[in-house]
């Protein structure tokens, strides 16, 4: 079959294909450890489920207002404001389904072929992908592991040019738990302004996922707010991954330009899923915050056990459930370790370089599931490192 042109730029997120590869394996008999993909091992708190359906069995099966129902775009605008301290009306909200359309559509909204965007590498695949799909040129920012991984300022300031149409931020960030600090985003915003046509995507989809310090939104910056769209949902801190529910808060002229590619393309979100939203916002945030609770004991659980392991290191991440140990003193590269820990050891990680280029030297543990499942990852590892003389002193010896 001769496919598009475009199909050739077009990335994917690995840790569906990694799910599948452990999938099989535990056909065999073996059992895996999944510490892969990303997404809270928690169910969606009770009342929002029962919003759900009570939804559907009063009739709301129907399609909906493009960018979204009036009631959740309002609780969004509610919502967005008290967080952030703005004043977000609904016509600057549209809703999807996922936090991912939104990558989608402000890139297709805003890119054209020949432009640069600025993007975190390692990071969320899409991104990278997306930019190519569009016939943009992607230009990555690193992160510095010394500095717990927070964005490299200096170079993403260095790298805008005339050319540069958006800035993509990710905070907290995903592989690597890092955060970027109100002073970031403060020289960050004053490199934007003298670009009057710069756009920055904001991912702020871990930003209620933190566990100290605060989350800062570059949109609350002076003149910061009429050129950011906020992209978040309700996948992680609601547990709702599988309804499909996300939305960004974005310039008033922008939204109808987004709602258009919506209905080129979705139609809608389905129509209980937002109800279900609505009770997720305004109803009680216990099952949420006890959640986090629960990320930040385990966050602490596998730092530590990761970073009794000779031949690893982890820094602490700040925010979302994903550790990220330097395996480079093993001799291996973050492929061929993510496979081994996965065919010989049974726990299904990532490779850094799922993430980009710049992930190689390391591997992306997500930490959303039990206490007892990691205690036995880490132990797994541990086991497969010794066994195979992974380890600084002997690395050399054993390749
Ligand atoms: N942004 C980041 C950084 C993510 O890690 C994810 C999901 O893994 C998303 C956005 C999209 O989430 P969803 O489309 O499920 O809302």
């Amino acid at each position: 079959m001769k496919f598009a042109e475009r199909m050739g730029r077009l990335g994917t997120e690995t840790a569906f294909e990694v799910l599948a590869r452990a999938r099989a394996l535990e056909a065999q008999g073996r059992t895996v450890v999944h510490l892969e993909i990303g997404e809270p091992d928690f169910p969606t708190p009770e009342h929002i489920v029962e919003a759900g359906c009570k939804a559907l069995r009063d009739g709301y099966t129907h399609y909906t207002a493009a960018p979204g129902i009036v009631e959740l775009r309002e609780a969004i605008a509610q919502d967005a404001s008290t967080r952030r301290g703005l004043s977000f009306t609904p016509d600057e909200v549209v809703v999807t389904p996922g936090g991912k359309p939104i990558m989608f559509y402000s890139i297709l909204a805003l890119v054209d072929e020949g432009d640069e965007v600025i993007y975190p590498n390692p990071g969320f695949p899409i991104y990278e992908s997306m930019i190519r799909f569009v016939g943009a040129t992607p230009v990555p920012i690193q992160f510095d592991e010394q500095r717990d991984f927070a964005l490299d300022v200096d170079a993403l300031c260095a790298a805008i040019s005339s050319r540069t149409r958006m800035i993509i931020l990710n905070s907290p960030h995903n592989p690597t738990g890092g955060m970027i600090a109100r002073a970031d985003l403060e020289r960050i915003a004053d490199a934007v302004r003298p670009h009057p046509d710069l756009m920055i995507l904001s991912d702020e989809i871990y930003s209620r996922m933190i566990y100290g310090g605060e989350h800062v939104s570059i949109a609350t910056l002076p003149e910061m707010r009429e050129r950011t769209i906020v992209l978040d949902g309700f996948s992680k801190i609601y547990a709702m991954t599988g309804w499909r529910l996300g939305y960004g808060v974005m310039p008033r002229e922008l939204a109808p330009r987004v709602t258009q590619l919506l209905i080129n393309s979705a139609s809608c979100t389905a129509a209980a899923t937002q109800i279900a939203g609505v009770a997720a916002l305004t109803g009680p945030q216990d099952a949420a915050e006890a959640m986090v609770a629960e990320f930040h004991r385990r966050r602490d659980l596998i730092v530590g056990g990761l970073n009794e392991i000779e031949g690893l290191t982890c820094q602490t991440p700040q925010g979302a459930f994903y550790a990220f140990p330097n395996i480079t003193a093993t001799g291996l590269t973050s492929r061929e370790i993510a496979d081994l820990l996965l065919t010989e050891a049974g726990v299904a990680g990532l490779a850094g370089t799922s993430f980009g280029a710049f992930g190689e030297g390391y591997i992306r543990l997500s930490y959303a599931n039990s206490a007892e499942q990691l205690a036995e990852a880490l132990r797994r590892i541990k086991t497969l490192l010794e066994a195979r003389n992974l380890r600084p002193a002997t690395a050399a010896g054993a390749r």
